[in-house]
């Protein structure tokens, strides 16, 4: 197809200024600019956190998130719409952001601070804080994010196993399981880390078993997708101390709603959906829409292209 006129849609607003994007691409050899719905219609691409009927009109839609289970595959593989997505750029922040819960744990700083709300001196009893190397980490989805996670951890001397579809190795991780054994991959390991994509196939595949199988003084993290983990199973197996704590980035409602008992957990920790926030994410976002668009121009195939 013919590109002439990309537009950055405005929900990605929450992430990063539109505006910031629209002007880092302002060299290309086709016109960008910062857009609302009812400008949908006049582009050729558009680089979007949200999904929207329109786009179905047009011809490629850029996902800045790498996750892309909001947009509707079949209707846009029907409408010949290119669909790319932004997994490759969210190694480190993630990685950071797992490592930040892993020591909050092990250093408990989320009792400072949430103590230090109440301007509270209180010290841990002498056995709640220890050190991360040593400990072991069960990745689960040895993808972009699970690759940046071993890497943050493995630095920080945390033993990293990983799980995927085929349990063929991958660099960073000291061993890799299959699916298939999962029960077997989260027992015996202080932290299980989940970093899968949202699919059918990945629906719940952390449930009440999983958590069951786990060591009663794990801990549990997601920062793949909410529906990917049984969110009740979770609650009940830390209401009943089957685990021992947990720190949520996602969540199965988005915005967690008030009622939530994971809001009231001592050991929960809970971020609002910004694992991968960072002040140059519309820079790497760019570099995917960049390169793909270098890549229209000779004639290659797209990178990362979903439909
Ligand atoms: P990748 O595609 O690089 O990694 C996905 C990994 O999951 C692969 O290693 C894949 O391995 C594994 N996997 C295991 N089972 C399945 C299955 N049934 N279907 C698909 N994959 C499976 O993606 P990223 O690491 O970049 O991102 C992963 C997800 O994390 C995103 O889809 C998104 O939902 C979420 N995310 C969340 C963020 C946040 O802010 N919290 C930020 C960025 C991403 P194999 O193919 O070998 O099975």
């Amino acid at each position: 197809f013919e590109l002439e006129r990309v537009g950055v849609h405005e929900s990605v607003d929450p992430v990063f200024p539109a505006s910031e994007l629209s002007s880092y691409l302002s060299d290309l050899p086709v016109d960008v600019d910062v857009i609302g719905d009812d400008e949908i219609d006049a582009c050729d691409a558009v680089v979007t956190l949200e999904h929207r009927e329109a786009f179905l009109e047009i011809d490629w839609v850029h996902s800045i998130q790498a996750g892309v289970d909001r947009f509707p595959f079949d209707a846009l593989e029907a409408n010949d719409v290119i669909l790319t997505n932004s997994t490759g750029i969210h190694d480190r922040t993630v990685g950071e952001t797992v490592a930040g819960y892993l020591l909050a744990f092990s250093r408990r700083l989320h009792e400072h601070v949430a103590n230090g709300t109440e301007r509270r001196w209180d010290k841990p009893a002498w056995d709640d804080a220890f050190t991360l190397p040593g400990t072991s980490a069960c990745v689960v989805g040895t993808g972009t994010l699970g690759s940046g996670v071993a890497d943050v951890l493995g630095a920080l001397g945390v033993h990293v196993t990983g799980v995927r579809r085929s349990g063929d190795p991958v660099p960073g991780f000291e061993e890799v399981y299959a699916n298939d054994d999962l029960l077997e991959a989260v027992a015996d390991v202080e932290f299980v880390i989940v970093t899968l994509p949202l699919t059918d196939e990945t629906h719940h595949t952390i449930d009440a078993d999983v958590f069951e199988a786990m060591d009663e003084g794990a801990r549990f993290v997601n920062v793949g997708r909410g529906p990917v983990v049984d969110q009740d199973a979770l609650i009940a197996a830390l209401e009943s101390e089957s685990i021992a704590g947990a720190a949520l980035d996602v969540f199965g409602t988005e915005p967690l709603p008030e009622e939530s008992p994971l809001w009231g957990m001592d050991e929960v920790i809970v971020t609002p959906h910004c694992a991968a926030f960072t002040e140059d994410y519309f820079r790497d976002t760019g570099d995917i829409v960049r390169e793909n668009v270098d890549r229209l121009d000779s004639g290659e195939a797209f990178h990362n292209r979903i439909v």
